[in-house]
């Protein structure tokens, strides 16, 4: 076991790899290992088809994360009793 290169990919770089940005020395490791490597597979499949899936118009995406900001949460808690949280 001493002579394995580095630790298993983390789900991080996997998606890096997938993405095809993943550090050389990591790749490394994939070349070697073959449980990352079926994961990583796995994990490229998974990307190009959402890749391929039809996406939203930007502006209905931008506009309901703008929404999201400016929704202001409601203070709750103040209304309690102080025996609320036993
Ligand atoms: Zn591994």
């Amino acid at each position: 076991m001493s002579d394995f290169v580095g630790q298993h990919l983390t789900p991080d770089e996997t998606e890096q790899w997938a993405q095809g940005l993943l550090p050389a020395a990591r790749e490394l490791h994939l070349a070697q290992c073959g449980d990352c490597r079926a994961v990583a597979d796995r994990e490229r499949k998974l990307f190009r088809e959402l890749a391929q899936l039809p996406r939203f118009a930007p502006e209905f995406g931008f506009a309901e994360r703008v929404m999201a900001k400016v929704k202001i949460p409601t203070p709750s808690g103040s209304h309690l009793g102080p025996d609320a949280d036993t």
